[in-house]
């Protein structure tokens, strides 16, 4: 299951909203049942069918269904938006709602941004999971040194 997002919402997450000055740790979906599990581990995508569009791997640390009626000021600021009626706004662009119903029962996620250690310099940072079964890194940059290093090291090994 792969949680998706829009572009502007990845350095939200990853960093922190420019409405709040903090991170974006909460998401809402219209979902009928919850797709997610406490404590399970999901990518946090911004293209759905694009891997390399992964750009942190998210803990579910809460789930809760509420209405939109109901969501408080507090969690809209969880969101990463000033305020609950600019991310009603947003959200209801987001869904392409027309006809935005407040009594609709959604869900609620609140998650963490899983931290690893770069497997080539060692930051503990967002991990990306760029290739299976290979590591970890911070971003592509360290990635492609990496790769570097190996196949110099391989080709010592082999002369
Ligand atoms: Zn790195």
């Amino acid at each position: 299951m792969v949680l998706l997002y829009k572009e502007y919402h990845a350095p939200w997450i990853l960093d922190k909203s420019p409405h709040t000055g903090k991170p974006k740790t909460q998401t809402r979906r219209l979902w009928e049942k919850c797709r997610v599990r406490i404590g399970s581990v999901h990518q946090a995508r911004t293209r759905l069918f694009d891997k390399t569009s992964t750009f942190c791997l998210q803990r579910i640390l809460n789930t809760w269904p509420e209405t939109l009626r109901e969501m408080s000021e507090e969690d809209a600021v969880a969101e990463g938006y000033p305020d609950k009626k600019s991310f009603l706004v947003a959200l209801f662009e987001i869904n392409r709602i027309k006809t935005p119903d407040l009594d609709r029962e959604i869900w609620a996620v609140e998650y963490e941004v899983v931290k690893k250690k770069c497997k080539y310099c060692g930051r503990k940072g967002p991990s990306k999971t760029l290739v299976k079964g290979v590591g970890f890194f911070c971003n592509e940059g360290c990635y492609d040194r990496y790769i570097e290093q190996e196949n110099i090291r391989k080709g010592r090994a082999s002369r």
